[in-house]
């Protein structure tokens, strides 16, 4: 596999699949943060600044068709801010401006291209009415197919290379960041410096972990992230959870909760892992006391108790004192730290204490030498709120791309260039 940072590329003409798929202001269509145009531009000033050419395409949101609202317009100026150099604008990503804008670049030059999501051939997902039937639908996704193919031999008759560096969409099999790789041979084509690490980050967790390797899996169901839970369960020491998943395994265990989340058909599933951490010699934490809310609501009234005493018409929003004691504990003694999901609803100022706990435990475990990832949007927002981002090992800019890789499934994204 071609690695970037060997790669020369001079005179050479680069198409690079970004992740600009950043949040904009609803009125001015500015852009709100700028996060993911940060993590393109070592790949970009590496491509320029050795004498090549950048074409550079991503999607931003999820447009049926051109919708204004979802231009990459507003990303350029921030993109020139950051590169102190004036960025072309291509306003269809397979239309003539494109063609010609492509065919004109010259060695340091960058160009755009409008959203790649403008073209359902991108998804290969056909928009179709309800009353389609099966068979409609097969043939007209089969066609999209089709079509997609005939998309990506055309994104990638305007460069020499493909870059891939948009790991926020890895784990999809969209024309831009998987099907055009198929159109270059083996030795054109690679990773940024973006998805290169988050796969070091990953692997270094998953396949090199120094122990005690900790992961601590938060959020709403037991649902989303069983697969990887499941996963973990032969690679971790301890595994701890909280959130709203905690109260399924604790009814599952026989206890009261009150009103809090329940996934009811998932308690078996519950118990069924909790003996599976016993036979793989896990020590499976879970909250073992409760902050309680009578209604879901930051001016709740609150009280706690027990986990597996949530009185009668209360619900559980976050873990309390004595939990965060034992999490925090088993966390600062560990070598390798993964953080998925929050504690509770660390939306609400009232129910935040215990994911930011977590937050500060692990930064201190970092600062002891531990490696740590933090993934999955909501651990990332609680630890760029309290301002840790630089105080953790990673942070991973894709939430649904690394859970999937974490799990241990193949991402079309990373499949298509490094292969099986
Ligand atoms: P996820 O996307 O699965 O990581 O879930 C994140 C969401 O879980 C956040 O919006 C939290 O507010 C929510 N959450 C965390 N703890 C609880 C809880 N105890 N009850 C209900 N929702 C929760």
């Amino acid at each position: 596999m071609k690695m970037i940072q060997d790669f020369n590329f001079k005179g050479i003409k680069a198409i690079v699949r970004v992740d600009f798929n950043v949040p904009l202001d609803k009125a001015t269509l500015e852009v709100t943060d700028d996060t993911r145009i940060r993590g393109a531009l070592p790949t970009i000033r590496k491509i320029t600044g050795e004498g090549g050419s950048c074409i550079l395409m991503s999607h931003l949101g999820r447009p049926q068709g051109r919708m204004e609202k979802y231009s990459l317009k507003p990303v350029l100026p921030v993109l020139e801010k950051h590169l102190g150099q004036k960025v072309l604008f291509a306003d269809d990503c397979l239309g003539e401006s494109a063609v010609t804008m492509s065919a004109a670049l010259k060695p340091g030059e960058i160009l755009l291209l409008e959203n790649v999501r403008f073209y359902p051939e991108e998804e290969g997902k056909p928009v179709l009415p309800d009353t389609a039937t099966d068979e409609e639908k097969k043939a007209a996704k089969a066609e999209l197919k089709v079509r997609q193919k005939e998309m990506a031999k055309k994104l990638a008759s305007y460069a020499d290379v493909y870059v891939n560096d948009a790991f926020g969409t890895a784990h999809r099999a969209h024309g831009s960041t998987a099907v055009v790789a198929d159109f270059f041979p083996k030795e054109k084509i690679m990773f940024g410096f973006l998805i290169n690490s988050e796969l070091a980050a990953m692997d270094k967790v998953l396949n090199n972990a120094h122990k005690p390797f900790t992961a601590i899996m938060g959020g709403a169901k037991v649902s989303d992230k069983i697969l990887l839970i499941e996963n973990l369960l032969n690679r971790v020491d301890n595994l701890i959870i909280g959130g709203g998943m905690t109260y399924t395994f604790i009814k599952a265990r026989g206890g009261k909760i009150g009103k809090s989340l329940c996934e009811e058909d998932k308690l078996d599933l519950a118990l069924k892992i909790l003996e599976k951490a016993k036979e793989k010699n896990v020590n499976l934490y879970l909250p073992v006391d409760s902050l309680n809310a009578d209604k879901f609501d930051n001016e709740a009234e609150t009280n706690v108790s027990a986990v597996d005493e949530v009185p009668d018409g209360w619900l559980g929003l976050d873990i309390a004192e004595k939990s965060i004691e034992l999490f925090s504990e088993v966390i600062k003694n560990s070598k390798t730290i993964l953080w998925n999901g929050p504690m509770g609803v660390f939306e609400m100022q009232k129910f935040s204490k215990g994911t930011t706990a977590i937050a500060l435990a692990i930064a201190e475990a970092t600062e002891k030498g531990a490696y740590s990832l933090i993934g999955g949007g909501d651990s990332v927002a609680a630890i760029n709120k309290n301002g840790l981002a630089d105080k953790v090992s990673y942070v991973s800019t894709g939430g649904g791309a690394m859970l999937e890789y974490m799990e241990g499934k193949k991402l079309p994204g990373i499949v298509a260039i490094r292969g099986e």
